[in-house]
């Protein structure tokens, strides 16, 4: 279940556990999560703080488990 937008929460990401499926990226509502495109791989970058809404719709879909919400 997603959990309500708090700007007290933002989302991070763990470069080692993620596949770079990309759904996070689809699924942001604010475009938080930028990609690097390298031949046919994506590989993630920092989320972005100043746009993250702590929405945790990147929590939800990511099956890895490569993203979680912390408190500021
Ligand atoms: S918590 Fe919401 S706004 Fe923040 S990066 Fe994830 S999907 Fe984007
Ligand atoms: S959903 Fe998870 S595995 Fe897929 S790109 Fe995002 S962080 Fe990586």
């Amino acid at each position: 279940m997603v959990a309500p937008p708090s700007n007290s929460h933002k989302a991070i990401l763990n470069i080692r556990a993620c596949l770079g499926c990309g759904d996070c990226i689809e699924i942001c509502p604010t475009k938080a999560i930028p990609e690097l495109l390298i031949g046919l791989y994506s590989h993630l970058l920092e989320i972005d703080k100043s746009k993250c809404n702590g929405c945790s719709e990147c929590v939800s879909i990511c099956p890895h488990n490569a993203i979680k919400l912390v408190e500021l």
